[in-house]
C-alpha cells in the first residue's frame, strides 16, 4: 500500500515541530541537563489539585456542556474583566478548551476559507502555521528582529495587509522571545485594523508572567474587542500542562462558529480539570504571583550569566524563555545545539525551530531550578570558549 497516496496532502505538508525533534534526542543522551521544554518547573498549587480529588471522589466524571462548566466560564469572563478590562458574556462569548492548543486551532478553523491570508509575526510558537496551511490557509511571515526588540510594528505590518488578509495573531508575551508589547506598541497596530475586517487571533497564555511591566491585550483597544479572539490557558500560569485546559473568549458570532467546532471534534474538555480550574481562577492566583517571582529572579540570573559568558540576549519581559544571538560562534542553530547536546550534554532549542528568521539565536527556557540552570549555563561557556 502506498500511503503517500492515500493520505492528506497537507498533513504530509505540514513539518513535525522542531522542539519535540531536539526533546526526543535529548531524551536519548544520559544525563542530559535539558532546557528545552516550555512547561513549568512547579508542582500545580495544592488547593488545585485537592479539588480535583475532592471531585473525582464525589465520581463527577462525566460529560459537562460544550462550552464548560457555567461557573468556569463565569469565572473566566471575571477573570477577562478583571485582567484585560474586557467584558465578555460567560453564556455565549467563552468557551473552555483543551489547552491555548485548542483554542488556536478552533479560532483559526472558524475564521479561515481556502486561500485566506493569516499574518503570523515569527519567530513564533509552533502550531500557527501548520494549522493555517491544514485549514487551506496562507500563512504570510512577519519578521520581528532582535533590534526592534522582537516586536510588531506598523512598518513591519503594513507591507503584508493584502484584500486577502483574514486575520493576524499576536502572542505576546511572546515563546520563544519573551517579547511584550506596550499599550501605545499595540495601539499603533490596532490603528492599522480598524475599519478592516482583519480578526485578531491574541494568544495571551502568558499574560501573567510579564516582568515590571503590565500585561495589555489588544482586545481592550478602543474598537478592538469586535475584531478579536483572546485565547488564554491555565498551562502556563498556573503550572497544569498536564490538565489539558485553556479558554477562548470572542465577540458572540465568533464564538458560536469557534463553539460547533469544539463540539464536533471535542465534545467537551475534561471534566475534573474543568472544576480544579474554578479553584485556579478563584482562588490561586496568590501562587501564579509567587511563581511569576521566582520566574523573574531566574530570568535576571540567567541574563546575567549569559552575559558574563558573552551571549548577546535582548532583555526579555515576559513569559520564560530567553533567546540569545549565537551568531559570534559561526554556527547555525541547529549545528549548535546539536553540538552543546553532544559534547557538554546540555539541550536548548535552534531557533529556527521558530521560524526561518530564529535562525542565528537559540530558545533556552528558564523554567528550571536554579541549579540546574547555573550548570547547564557554566557548560555552554565552556562550549562556548572551545568553539570561538
Ligand atoms: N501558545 C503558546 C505561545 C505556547 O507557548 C503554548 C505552549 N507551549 C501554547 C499556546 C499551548 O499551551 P497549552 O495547550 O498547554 O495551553
Amino acid at each position: 500500500m502506498n500511503y503517500n497516496d492515500i493520505l492528506s496532502k497537507k498533513a504530509q505538508d505540514i513539518k513535525p515541530s522542531g522542539i519535540r525533534k531536539f526533546f526526543d534526542i535529548a531524551a536519548g543522551v544520559p544525563d542530559i541537563i535539558s532546557l528545552s521544554v516550555g512547561e513549568p518547573d512547579f508542582k500545580t498549587p495544592w488547593a488545585i489539585r485537592r479539588e480535583a480529588i475532592r471531585i473525582l471522589e464525589k465520581g463527577k466524571t462525566t460529560y459537562t456542556g460544550n462550552s464548560g462548566l457555567a461557573p468556569l466560564r463565569n469565572a473566566a469572563s471575571e477573570y477577562f474583566k478583571r485582567t484585560i478590562d474586557t467584558d465578555y458574556e460567560p453564556d455565549t462569548e467563552v468557551v473552555v478548551t483543551v489547552g491555548g492548543s485548542e483554542a488556536i486551532d478552533i479560532a483559526i478553523r472558524a475564521l479561515v476559507n481556502p486561500g485566506d491570508e493569516v499574518i503570523i509575526p515569527e519567530p513564533c510558537f509552533v502550531s500557527y502555521s501548520p494549522i493555517v496551511e491544514l485549514t487551506g490557509g496562507i500563512p504570510r511571515v512577519a519578521e520581528t528582529r532582535m533590534k526592534d526588540s522582537f516586536k510588531l510594528n506598523p512598518d513591519i505590518l503594513k507591507p503584508l495587509i493584502t484584500p486577502n488578509t483574514k486575520a493576524l495573531i499576536l502572542n505576546f508575551p511572546n515563546n520563544p522571545t519573551g517579547a511584550v508589547m506596550r499599550r501605545h506598541e499595540l495601539e499603533a497596530i490596532a490603528e492599522l485594523l480598524r475599519g478592516t475586517d482583519i480578526i485578531v487571533i491574541s494568544d495571551e497564555i502568558y499574560s501573567e508572567l510579564t516582568y515590571g511591566v503590565p500585561h495589555v491585550s489588544i482586545a481592550q483597544l478602543d474598537g478592538m474587542r469586535e475584531r478579536t479572539i483572546v485565547v488564554n490557558g491555565f498551562s502556563k500560569a498556573f503550572a497544569m500542562t498536564g490538565w489539558r485546559l485553556g479558554f477562548v473568549a470572542a465577540p458572540e458570532p465568533i464564538a458560536e462558529q469557534i463553539l460547533k467546532i469544539h463540539q464536533y471534534a471535542i465534545m467537551c474538555s475534561p471534566t475534573v480539570s474543568q472544576y480544579a480550574a474554578i479553584t485556579a481562577l478563584n482562588d490561586c492566583i496568590a501562587e501564579v504571583r509567587e511563581m511569576a517571582e521566582e520566574y523573574d529572579m531566574r530570568r535576571r540570573l540567567v541574563l546575567k550569566s549569559l552575559e558574563e559568558i558573552g551571549l548577546d540576549c535582548f532583555t526579555p519581559e515576559g513569559a520564560f524563555y530567553v533567546f540569545p544571538s549565537i551568531k559570534q560562534t559561526g554556527l547555525t542553530s541547529q549545528e549548535f545545539c546539536t553540538r552543546l547536546i553532544k559534547e557538554k550534554s546540555v539541550a536548548v532549542v535552534p531557533g529556527d525551530a521558530f521560524g526561518e528568521c530564529g535562525e542565528g539565536y537559540v530558545r533556552i527556557s528558564y523554567a528550571y531550578s536554579i541549579k540546574h540552570l547555573t550548570t547547564a549555563i557554566k557548560r555552554i561557556g565552556e562550549f562556548l570558549e572551545e568553539i570561538i
